[in-house]
């Protein structure tokens, strides 16, 4: 398979300058490397977080490798013809022109897309593909890894002003489409910016934000797409409940704007003021939403399981979805992205792992893919697949999403006490060992921290204090994510 040059370590220093000086509290935490030929890839990029908290760790660390996941790979890179990428221009001449050159995504296949009415449930599962160089691009890249839904960015998602939709790329995206058969309305699921916080009170970022969300949404209709989908935003340091009005307010404002896109909030795993870690936090935005028809959810699976709902068993995967259903209702859950867990189960800690290798493991993926209501959902991969080669260079390898599309449709109907089945988890759950283990001593040693910072405090502050701060940490127990207060 081609093979792109690797990230040049100068761009992403300087992708690193960038995101530091990224603006308060709405921050995005990547990485983005951009290779000679002026392709970048966000090797790792974490939800909206609350800056405030984040900003002086990450200044001073700035480490090279972050602990993050690859989470919404933007594969920007794969397209040839990279115009969008600024950092072209100050890129030196490539040097290994040709595995660029050469990506033709849509020459040979990785894998070949399942016919739906083969599989036993009508599951359209795919990845966050790349929509570089015109969104039109990430057609081929999804029809090239075998993808039934796909998701991809609109646009720069680290960038607050975009040239607006060409015109060729929007006729591209119209053929393409017809001629690879996907369906625009239904399973293609692209994804909001990083930067867009819905739940801004500062009246000039919130405009901002509004015209950034504003004009995805106008970019979907042009497109024919029909949901969109993105990170709620954070508090910012306000109460939860004004939060959600202020982002209910931004989508009715959206909506009203626009005709027929269906919004829809990703849930969060984070900590204190990231909206949407509970189901709660999706239920208070949607009844504020004038128009239902026009809001829902998008379950993102590693992100549920650290927030503390549970999918492993088949037991504990059904309460998660009554759960759902009593608190926001299943009518509005309209899509899923895909995504093993490398931190533990509550640790409120965003990892994006392979299927099957992470703390969900394949049981909770063969709930997933056997439970009838969620047929005909979007749902979209956001796994890593960087790989690191022998020199040290990390490459991406699609061949991952290949298979991993490939594995979650064999699981429809697999019997799960089958010798195929067991032997399958283990080596999967084995190929993870390791950086589960990791991330679980870092949680633990988090946790001992904490516990005895609390301790302390409490000494400190009488039997009485005591109390009110054991109920407070409660509340938040979303504030065990890695930042101190
Ligand atoms: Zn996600
Ligand atoms: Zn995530």
């Amino acid at each position: 398979m081609a093979r792109r040059s690797a990230p040049r370590q100068s761009a992403r220093k300087a992708a690193q300058t960038q995101v530091a000086a990224t603006e308060s509290k709405q921050k995005v935490v990547s990485v983005t490397s951009v290779d000679v030929n002026g392709t970048s890839t966000t090797l790792s990029v974490e939800s909206i977080v609350d800056v405030d908290k984040t900003r002086a760790t990450k200044r001073k660390t700035a480490p090279p490798e972050p602990e993050f996941d690859g989470e919404e790979v933007e594969n920007i890179s794969r397209a040839k013809d990279t115009k969008n990428s600024q950092e072209t221009t100050k890129k030196p001449a490539a040097k290994k022109r040709k595995t660029t050159k050469n990506e033709a995504e849509d020459t040979m296949p990785l894998a070949s897309r399942t016919a739906i009415p083969s599989l036993r449930r009508a599951m359209y599962i795919g990845a966050h593909v790349s929509g570089a160089g015109g969104v039109h691009n990430s057609i081929r890249n999804a029809a090239h890894i075998g993808a039934n839904a796909f998701a991809l960015f609109l646009k720069s998602q680290r960038k607050w002003v975009s040239p607006p939709l060409a015109d060729e790329a929007k006729t591209q995206f119209h053929a393409l489409i017809k001629e690879h058969s996907y369906d625009a309305g239904k399973h293609i699921l692209p994804h909001g910016s990083y930067l867009v916080n819905l739940a801004q009170s500062d009246a000039a970022k919130a405009a901002q934000a509004y015209d950034g969300f504003l004009d995805d949404l106008q970019r979907c209709e042009a497109l024919g797409i029909t949901l969109y989908n993105f990170h709620p935003g954070s508090t910012g340091g306000e109460t939860m409940a004004s939060a959600c009005a202020r982002i209910a307010a931004q989508l009715n404002r959206a909506h009203a704007a626009t005709s027929s896109v269906v919004t829809l909030l990703e849930n969060m795993c984070g900590s204190g003021n990231v909206v949407g870690s509970r189901f709660e936090d999706l239920r208070d935005i949607i009844a504020l939403v004038d128009d239902k028809s026009r809001v829902g959810v998008c379950i993102d699976t590693c992100h549920a399981f650290a927030a503390g709902y549970d999918l492993r068993s088949p037991e504990a995967f059904a309460q998660t979805m009554a759960k759902f259903d009593s608190v926001v209702g299943l009518r509005y859950l309209r899509a899923f992205h895909l995504n093993d867990s490398k931190a533990p189960f509550g640790s409120h800690r965003d990892l994006h792992a392979n299927i099957g290798t992470g703390f969900l493991g394949l049981q909770a993926f063969h709930n997933i893919m056997n439970h009838e209501p969620l047929q005909g959902l979007p749902m979209v991969l956001e796994t890593p697949i960087d790989e690191k080669q022998p020199d040290g260079k990390t490459v991406e390898n699609k061949q991952i999403w290949a298979d991993e599309i490939k594995l979650l449709e064999s699981l429809i109907g697999m019997d799960v006490e089958s010798a195929e089945f067991k032997q399958m988890s283990e080596e999967f759950q084995a190929k993870g060992a390791s950086e589960r283990q990791k991330i679980q001593e870092q949680v633990d040693k988090k946790a001992e921290k904490d516990a005895k910072k609390d301790a302390k405090k409490d000494a400190k502050k009488g039997s009485k204090a005591k109390k009110k701060g054991k109920k407070k940490k409660d509340e938040d127990s979303c504030d065990s994510c890695g930042e101190s207060d």
